[in-house]
């Protein structure tokens, strides 16, 4: 697949053949089932969108059956942004229902299949965006990452996913799950388009009130040979596999031998991480979907009164993990738990943002896992808690706000892929594409 790079250099004509022969080779392959609908918004450069953010015209549905029948009545800023950089939507991917996910199989479409093994998931909940770029299927996609789901399956996919700062890229037309922890970001092949991408993509915008309205730009200046000071976690790594500890030993190695210098740091226990996220997520997607009664959006089941029609429509229309956790963010917003569970969920994640700052202090990079192991096989996680518990890894950089970058650097035995992160100060994204393009040199993943 030629890389968004090559890419921008097509003209108007190259690129609709382009987009004939991509059309026709998703077609040849619906089992992966990456994208849900092959739509195409425009002539530019074809980017592969995620199903929570709008698209002008199109249906956009958050895979959720409460929400077919819902047509985007206007595009969401990172859609404008990427349309006035050339760049065109095409395809919605496939993922978890309303992002509440690790593994892509809640969506209203089906699962998802890992493009290096149908028997293994894809990983969640951006699963389509990333399936779809891993198998050849998109010169790039966009993703949402609200506890790891960009950096995730991109890792599962043996791709790169990048999560930017929040606050660095608008939130305006992508559907909320937990406001103060979702970033839209880019998944691709490598991390000079990734860098692109975001460039695109982030800046100001009025319309979000979050947003950090800071227009700097990676690309101009990125740069590998910068020589960095970067931490890694000996305690933090002790729950991952031994596919994940290998590929930390490796990437460790690949970053001593491009010359930077390698400091050893304590992390808080990641188990204070998946309290903190499963409480503060769970009660701002409670919030959030409050909107789907069937009175503005999507699809309605009609009852005999006004709230007989809400109760049938939210029975009908959310699958089981959004109704868990709307049963989860109620709880922990309810009077007389709200203090137990929420204001310490809170406290907790203020702990987590100083630790980073602490380290932070010292060092440009931490080098983390993003997962426990590489792809599971559908089925294997057991339980709801078995998934809850595989985001240790990922969930602290969302609570915190920080910018991370997800890159392959190893498949193990089974020929699955191995990625890790790289974790950088809030608004430091040029040092993270740095080192990230340092280690990926050095790595010589696809080599
Ligand atoms: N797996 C996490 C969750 O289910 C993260 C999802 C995401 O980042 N959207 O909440």
């Amino acid at each position: 697949m030629i890389t968004l790079k090559e890419a921008l250099k097509l003209n108007k004509a190259e690129l609709e053949n382009f987009k004939e022969d991509l059309k026709a080779k998703i077609e040849a392959n619906p089992e992966l089932n990456a994208y849900i609908d092959i739509k195409n918004a425009g002539d530019g450069v074809p980017i592969a969108i995620k199903d929570n953010i709008q698209v002008k015209s199109w249906p956009v549905t958050s895979c959720s059956s409460i929400l077919q029948g819902y047509i985007a009545p206007y595009n969401a800023t990172v859609i404008e942004k990427m349309t006035e950089a050339g760049l065109s939507p095409f395809g919605r991917t496939n993922m978890d229902e309303f992002a509440m996910g690790s593994t892509t199989e809640s969506s209203f479409y089906g699962k998802t299949q890992n493009p290096h093994n149908a028997d293994y998931v894809p990983g969640g909940s951006s699963g389509g965006s990333a399936a779809a770029v891993g198998a050849g299927l998109a010169i790039a996609a966009l993703g949402s990452d609200t506890g790891g789901s960009i950096r995730q399956p991109a890792s599962f996919c043996g791709i790169v996913g990048m999560k930017p700062t929040y606050g660095r890229v608008s939130r305006y037309g992508l559907g909320a799950y937990a406001s103060s922890l979702d970033q839209i970001g880019p998944m691709t092949q490598n991390v000079e388009d990734a860098a692109i991408l975001y460039d695109i993509i982030s800046g100001s915008d009025e319309k979000d009130s979050t947003n950090a309205k800071m227009d700097d730009k990676v690309t101009p200046n990125l740069n590998p040979e910068r020589k960095m000071k970067i931490a890694i976690l000996p305690n933090y790594i002790k729950d991952a596999n031994q596919d994940v500890k290998d590929a930390y030993a490796k990437a460790i190695n690949a970053l001593k031998v491009a010359g930077h210098e390698i400091v050893e740091k304590d992390m808080l226990d990641a188990k204070f991480d998946i309290s903190a996220y499963y409480i503060t997520a769970t009660a701002e997607a409670t919030t959030n979907l409050a909107r789907y009664d069937g009175i503005r959006y999507g699809n309605r089941v009609t009852g005999s009164n006004l709230e007989d029609t809400f109760i049938k429509t939210r029975s009908n229309g959310f699958g089981d993990e959004v109704k868990r956790r709307i049963l989860l963010g109620n709880f922990v917003l309810s009077s007389g738990y709200y203090e137990a569970y929420y204001v310490k969920a809170q406290k907790t994640r203020h702990i987590i943002k100083d630790e980073y700052a602490k380290i932070f202090k010292e060092v440009d990079l931490i080098l983390s896992p993003i997962a426990p192991g590489s792809a599971p096989k559908f089925g294997e996680l057991k339980n709801p808690m078995d998934m809850y518990l595989s985001d240790i890894y990922s969930i602290s950089v969302n609570l915190a706000g920080l910018p991370a970058l997800c890159l392959p650097i190893d498949t193990n035995t089974n020929g699955m892929p191995i990625g890790l992160q790289l974790i950088a100060k809030a608004y430091d994204e040029q040092t993270l594409f740095d080192g990230a393009l340092s280690l990926e040199k050095e790595i010589n993943y696809n080599k």
